[in-house]
């Protein structure tokens, strides 16, 4: 009997979690990585940064899911990988050395600070769930320490949010904390007014949702403005100073800011990579590293000048694609689909029905987002609409991409109350403990880190 080929995966996202679904164990002998020990939900990261969703709802235990497929066929380690080594065939993590035969990298990408270095300790991100809740934890902190100020400025001061970056993620935090302010704050926090709160969105282009429709943006406009988010357009960030709470503007002007929520740029996951000589590598990256630090594939998905390395989702950079030769979109059906089609490739090729082999196609299905309750966007290939049937579509996509039937009521559940009434157990502010005599809320200090954070 053949061996089975030992198959590394990274990452326990839409890409490397499809990939291992497809993927025929009768042939394949299979380890996936990841970081966490659940598989997230990215497009609600908002929805739990703005306390719409318990983090428990739009995440999933990867042993969970691995189990439910294969029974206890597949390999699942927790941790965090670091370095590749091609010449080898290992992956390293601080806690182990795995070999391979073949290695698939799905790790997806990170924020990306555009080398302003001090931006990373100092603004809120929704690049992961913890993120997002860190978010949450801190915007009802600030809600709190506002409704006991003494004066309006000190409010003002507290309740300024700055959102970076106009695209779907930043439009839909702004929708959301728009709604808090719109509909929460005059329920819960009577003792501070409306206009004592701000929300404004920044964005460099001239539009909202700028790899949408126009039309799409105009309405994401509208609905942000009914929100009372003030959305400034054509006008970069340059710098912001946490220790003023300023947001400098290109342009020159400035604004408040008690919180910045960077949704501005990503970059892809890195690792550092050992490699037999690559001749063409310049300054130390590797030459099959590309653009936003995505790695370069045909149009199989094989990384560039590696033997038996793919690469998958976010971190793929594939220009054999005719619809796509800048590479694709980074979104959840490019990483979901290219998860198929790769596992269905090795699967056929391991049976030896090569005429089976396929390049990858994006079927591109089309974009959407949500501006608060009522009120999204959506971009199909034939068909544009937005307002109140939209969020219902809206709705119902992302109902059935959720992982676990748990999930799905409880979000069912979860957006039919939020839907009817504002008030939600969600705005629970509990904070983490390290030290048992140390676990009293009110430790709190501006972005994030409280008192027994040190
Ligand atoms: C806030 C937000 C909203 C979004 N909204 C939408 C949307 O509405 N529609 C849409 O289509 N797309 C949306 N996206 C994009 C979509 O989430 C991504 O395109 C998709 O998740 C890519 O899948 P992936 O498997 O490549 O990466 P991911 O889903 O990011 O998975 C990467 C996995 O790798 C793991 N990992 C990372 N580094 C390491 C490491 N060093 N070692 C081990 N494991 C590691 C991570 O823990 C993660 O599980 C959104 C993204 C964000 C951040």
């Amino acid at each position: 009997m053949i061996p089975k080929k030992r198959v590394v995966v990274i990452g326990g996202g839409f890409a490397g979690l499809n990939f291992v679904k497809h993927l025929d164990l009768d042939y394949f002998d299979v380890t996936l990585i990841d970081r966490n020990n659940y598989h997230s939900f990215p497009p609600l990261f908002y929805q739990v940064a703005s306390s719409g969703l318990d983090p428990a709802s739009i995440c999933f235990p990867l042993r969970r899911e691995l189990r439910k497929r294969h029974g206890s066929r597949m390999r699942f380690n927790m941790g965090t990988v670091e370095r590749v080594d091609t010449t080898n065939r290992t992956v390293h993590t601080p806690l182990e050395e795995l070999p391979y035969d073949i290695l698939v990298v799905a790790a997806g990408t990170t924020n990306n600070f555009f080398n302003m270095s001090r931006l990373k300790d100092s603004v809120y991100t929704m690049k992961s769930t913890a993120e997002a809740l860190r978010c949450r934890n801190d915007i009802l902190a600030l809600l709190e320490r506002a409704s006991i100020a003494s004066t309006s400025v000190e409010r003002r001061g507290l309740l300024s949010f700055v959102v970076i970056g106009g695209g779907p993620t930043g439009v839909e935090i702004a929708g959301a904390i728009g709604e808090m302010k719109r509909y929460v704050l005059p329920r819960e926090y009577p003792s501070i007014s409306q206009d004592e709160m701000t929300i404004t969105i920044v964005e460099g282009s001239d539009r909202l949702l700028r790899t949408m429709s126009e039309d799409a943006s105009s309405a994401a406009l509208n609905s942000l403005e009914s929100l009372m988010v003030n959305v400034r357009l054509g006008v970069n960030m340059k710098e912001y100073e946490p220790e003023s709470n300023l947001v400098r503007l290109v342009d020159g002007s400035s604004l408040d800011a008690s919180m910045v929520i960077w949704t501005a740029g990503v970059t892809a996951t890195s690792f550092s990579w050992t490699v037999a000589e690559d001749t063409s590598a310049s300054s130390g990256i590797p030459s099959f590293v590309g653009h936003g630090g995505r790695l370069k594939t045909d149009s199989h998905c094989r990384v560039e000048g590696l033997d038996s390395v793919y690469a998958l989702g976010d971190i793929a950079l594939m220009s054999g694609d005719p619809g796509f030769p800048a590479g694709h979109p980074q979104l959840a059906q490019v990483a979901l689909q290219q998860g198929k089609l790769v596992a269905r490739n090795l699967n056929a090729e391991a049976k030896g029905s090569y005429g089976r082999i396929k390049p990858f196609r994006y079927n591109d299905k089309g974009s959407m987002a949500t501006v608060g309750r009522n009120r999204a966007v959506v971009d199909l290939k034939h068909f544009r609409f937005h307002g109140f049937f939209a969020w219902l579509v809206w709705m119902f996509i992302h109902l059935i991409s959720i992982l676990g039937m748990r999930n799905k009521i409880t979000v069912l559940v979860n957006w039919i109350w939020a839907y009817f009434n504002y008030s939600t157990s969600l705005r629970l502010l509990i904070q983490p403990s390290r030290h048992p005599d140390n676990d009293e809320l009110g430790v709190f200090s501006p972005r994030g880190k409280s008192a027994n954070d040190s």
